[in-house]
């Protein structure tokens, strides 16, 4: 049933702002919930998830040095604060029977496994969600670049970005009602046109390794899942 069609192994990427909810802040219970209930159908299909969350609903070290905290601090700060999120994934996960690790890029020992591709590899063949949390583990770069990098390096297969649109449109489909959803596109063709997918320092390192991007709705029921098993969903960004 479609199973020839299927990712093998996919990174998904959601933002830490997603779980914050309409408040933008913090966790909503019941968007962990939603989030991880979308992961299971995908992890019960036999598809192996690794998964990034951002920070963006607790810090952003961008917004702290606007208020007068030093970069790297306030980086600091937005990498603890996707281990955070990944905490209460992980716990959600598991709640609903799933398999799950979470590792971090730094060490955090009595928190947190340490992030390796190699030991990240076997947790994954193992059936778990591997939560990749901490970002890169180095300041000045995003959640994005995190995804894209782990990916890359766990050989997934596609990074799935899960975003509040179901794709990549020919303009901002909320202010203008005529923009139309890009089923696919190269690359290049996102840089000509200007459209907004990732940050430029992710993009490119997904380029540069041909690693395909999808965004999808998170917010859409089964959309995970659908596009995990090769339906038409969302937008498909590749050489
Ligand atoms: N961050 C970082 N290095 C990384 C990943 C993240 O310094 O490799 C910090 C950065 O301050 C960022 C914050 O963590 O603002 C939260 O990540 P992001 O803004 O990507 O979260 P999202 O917008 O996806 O919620």
């Amino acid at each position: 049933s479609g199973q020839a069609d299927n990712m093998r192994r996919i990174l998904l990427k959601i933002s830490g702002e997603a779980l914050g909810g309409s408040a933008g802040f913090g966790i909503e219970p019941q968007i962990l919930a939603h989030a991880a209930s979308e992961i299971r159908k995908v992890q019960d299909d036999g598809v192996q998830v690794a998964l990034v969350i951002g920070g963006g609903n607790i810090f952003r070290g961008a917004a702290l040095q606007k208020a007068g905290l030093d970069r790297v601090a306030g980086d600091q700060m937005g990498m603890l604060a996707t281990v955070m999120n990944g905490l209460a994934m992980r716990d959600e996960l598991i709640r609903q029977g799933g398999k799950c690790v979470l590792m971090s890029a730094y060490g955090i020992p009595s928190i947190s496994a340490q992030y390796s591709a190699v030991a990240g590899r076997k947790a994954l063949e193992d059936g778990n969600v591997v939560i990749v949390a901490g970002g890169t583990g180095s300041p000045f770069f995003t959640t994005d670049t995190t995804a894209v990098l782990r990916a890359i390096e766990l050989k997934c297969d596609e990074v799935m970005k899960g975003t509040k649109v179901d794709g990549v449109y020919t303009a901002d489909p909320v202010k203008d009602p005529s923009a139309v959803r890009y089923t696919s596109l190269s690359f290049n063709e996102v840089l000509a046109k200007e459209l907004q997918v990732m940050d430029l320092t992710a993009f490119v390192l997904a380029r540069d390794h041909h690693m395909p991007i999808r965004v999808f709705s998170m917010n859409n029921e089964g959309a995970l899942l659908r596009a995990a098993t090769g339906k038409d969903e969302g937008t498909l960004v590749s050489d």
